[in-house]
């Protein structure tokens, strides 16, 4: 089964499959995803920004050409798995982050058999909301993404400083990006 928890862009969708991921105890955090210009901005509109200043200095978030790369560790997802890579805040009980610190793919990407287990081929109504507004966020947060690269090289030809003035900046453009006609369908 398939839940969406409508809320804009920070709408969850989760699949009752993942307790049981054919990937695995780590499912697909084993491969996180970087906190891109628009996910970094959207930590720190939600009040994250030390919280990134703290992860940066511990080298849990490094720096990379699309924003924030998140380190990966090796460590157990179970007592009984064997230890291998996987991000760095996956713990014994999942994530360890709140919605509110991840990258916003961790919050609306569900795997194509997440969406078999959700009935979309049957056309489960709850699959085929979740795949419509996936497709709604992805293109959203792409499309701020590429503004937000224009406006940084912009306004910063010399790099960025991942300091605390940097991060207020970006925090303060992503609250102004302007939303696409797409995300109406999400709002909340
Ligand atoms: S989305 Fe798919 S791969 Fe990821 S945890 Fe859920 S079932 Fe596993
Ligand atoms: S931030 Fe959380 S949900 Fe995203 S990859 Fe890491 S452990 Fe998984």
């Amino acid at each position: 089964m398939i839940r969406l928890e409508i809320a804009g862009i920070h709408t969850q969708l989760c699949s009752t499959l993942c307790a049981q991921c054919p990937q695995g105890a780590t499912g697909c955090c084993k491969s996180p995803p970087e906190h891109d210009w628009s996910d970094i901005g959207r930590v720190v509109a939600l009040g994250g920004r030390d919280w990134l200043l703290d992860q940066l200095a511990q080298g849990n978030l490094l720096p990379s050409a699309r924003g924030l790369s998140i380190r990966r560790a090796r460590g157990r997802a179970s007592p009984a798995s064997p230890r291998q890579s996987k991000c760095v805040y996956h713990g014994p009980r999942g994530c360890t982050l709140t919605t509110a610190r991840r990258p916003a793919t961790c919050n609306y990407f569900l795997c194509e058999d997440a969406y078999v287990d959700g009935g979309e081929r049957r056309g489960a109504d709850g699959a085929l909301a979740a795949r419509r507004a996936h497709a709604a966020l992805m293109e959203q947060y792409e499309r701020w993404d590429r503004e937000l690269f224009a406006l940084i090289a912009a306004s910063f030809p010399e790099g960025v400083r991942w300091d605390a003035a940097f991060l207020d900046w970006l925090g303060g453009e992503v609250v102004r990006l302007p939303r696409g006609p797409r995300s109406a369908i999400l709002s909340g």
